[in-house]
């Protein structure tokens, strides 16, 4: 008989969530419970699962990290090509200032993290070991672009128009902080016959353990609704909704209180499900409409974005500063509560040092960047703070080691929790065989590698490892064929 880990797998209710209710029992007027409590609450009908939410960090204020002495800052901190260096070794930079320019369609610009002098332009290895090209600038004080409006007043009155957003988005080097890194300003460049009807602000943040957009809409609840008043100037949209789901109370609290003052803008709550957070999955839950397969979600009329990005977009807009920091939630199940925390660093710091400032439990089996569900493991621990390094985990020991792998029980687990829709187990078997037709076929190129079959599976089988291969393989069987 195997031993199956159903049980433990089953344990899934969150126990913060009384604990979380509580705080909304004693800090939200009667008024302002019975506002939320009539927005009901919606979720997506297909597949999902309920991880351990372990949002240690959940009520740490957001601490501003010492500035590197030397920061490396990589040129690829976004989904496409590398931005290309325009400094030189030697020349003196300011916070603030360009030094990585898109040249390509699919490609975000790189500001300087810091003031100082360019040490060298190098290949430096990021989180995956592998070496990518990059800027080191040693620091020198911490002088500011004169551009950018470093004040902390509130700037409410939007005076750019649509085309001037999209190409500030661009300038700034705006890209999603939900995990993807896609450049912003691209998803608002729509076709004459594309429209926008909603604006989805996504602030499920569903992943395990991450608190950052829960802190940055605590802390900067108006920042962020402006940041959504921009971006719906952006895709011409009426009316944007915030889709978060029900355990994170205060935050909701914050945003229905403040959405009093925007009337285009509305807060949805969700049940607590994964991957609640997932495009697809949030368009259906808000909306009811269906994203077809292998479709964006502009072809049913909806642009998603996160909220963290909705506050950059702000500084983008208002205040005209680029991304040069990363919000990053560093928590983990044996990092003693008081050193889960929420940092603001300046994008290019050692991830060492932030390591060093919490120090790591002794049982760390490994450090993953993301959340557990679809976040990677850091091979290389002397890389650097990127764009959308949104947490920083430790995995004790007993969370890093993969189960002993089963044949499969035909228990159908894995088909009832895929939210595609897709059958796990059989695209693992077509992915191990090498039959990417039968892959194909049977809609691997769906997946949206959220993870959640391998982890409902009791037979510990590595499901979304085999279907990410087999989903790689059958892409490039396809563009091969479609190149003839
Ligand atoms: S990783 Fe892919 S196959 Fe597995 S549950 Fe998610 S969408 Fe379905
Ligand atoms: S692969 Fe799917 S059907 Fe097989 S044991 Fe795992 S969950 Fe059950």
């Amino acid at each position: 008989m195997y031993r199956l880990n159903v049980k433990k797998k089953k344990s899934i209710m969150n126990d913060r969530i009384p604990q979380l209710a509580g705080e909304l029992a004693t800090e939200i007027s009667k008024e302002l419970k019975s506002d939320i409590r009539k927005l009901g609450k919606k979720t997506f009908n297909l597949g999902g699962v309920h991880p351990e939410a372990n949002k240690f960090a959940h009520s740490a204020e957001v601490v501003t990290f010492p500035l590197p002495d030397q920061a490396v800052v990589y040129m690829t901190q976004h989904l496409g090509a590398p931005a290309t260096p325009i400094v030189q070794k030697g020349d003196k930079v300011k916070v603030g200032q360009l030094i990585g320019e898109a040249q390509t369609f699919m490609c975000a610009n790189i500001h300087s993290p810091i003031s100082g002098t360019v040490n060298r332009i190098d290949m430096i290895a990021d989180i995956s070991g592998y070496k990518k090209p990059a800027i080191v600038i040693d620091r020198e004080g911490d002088e500011w672009d004169e551009s950018i409006d470093t004040t902390p007043d509130i700037i409410r009155e939007i005076k750019l128009n649509k085309e001037e957003i999209i190409a500030r988005m661009k300038d700034r080097g705006i890209v999603g902080l939900g995990g993807a890194c896609f450049p912003t300003h691209i998803k608002y460049m729509l076709k004459p016959e594309q429209k926008c009807e909603y604006l989805i602000v996504n602030a499920a943040e569903c992943e395990p353990y991450i608190s950052t957009d829960n802190r940055v809409i605590l802390e900067r609840t108006e920042q962020c609704l402006i940041g959504i008043e921009i971006a719906l100037i952006a895709s011409g949209a009426e009316k944007a909704i915030i889709g978060i789901e029900d355990n994170k109370p205060r935050a909701i609290a914050a945003l229905v209180e403040m959405c009093k003052k925007f009337t285009n803008i509305e807060v949805q709550p969700l049940k607590i499900k994964y991957p609640q957070g997932a495009e697809k999955q949030l368009i259906k839950a808000i909306t009811g409409r269906s994203v077809p397969n292998g479709a964006l979600p502009i072809s049913v009329g909806c642009i998603v974005n996160n909220i963290t990005t909705m506050y950059v977009l702000y500084q983008a807009v208002q205040k005209n500063k680029p991304i040069i920091q990363a919000y990053t939630t560093v928590s983990g199940k044996s990092l003693p509560k008081e050193q889960c925390k929420i940092f603001r660093l300046r994008i290019g710091t050692p991830i060492r040092d932030v390591l060093n400032a919490v120090g790591i439990p002794e049982d760390t089996g490994k450090i993953i960047s993301g959340g557990p569900m679809m976040g990677k493991a850091i091979a290389n621990l002397d890389a650097y703070i990127a764009k959308g390094m949104g947490s920083l985990l430790f995995m004790n020991e007993k969370e890093s080691k993969r189960g002993e792998v089963h044949p499969c029980l035909r228990c159908g687990k894995c088909v009832a929790g895929c939210p595609m829709g897709l059958q796990p187990y059989l695209l693992h078997a077509y992915s191990n065989l090498k039959r990417y037709e039968d892959c194909e076929k049977s809609g691997i190129m769906n997946c949206i590698e959220c993870g959640s079959c391998s982890y409902i599976c009791p037979a510990n089988r590595p499901l979304v490892d085999f279907i990410r291969v087999g989903k790689a393989k059958t892409g490039a069987m396809i563009r091969a064929r479609n190149a003839k």
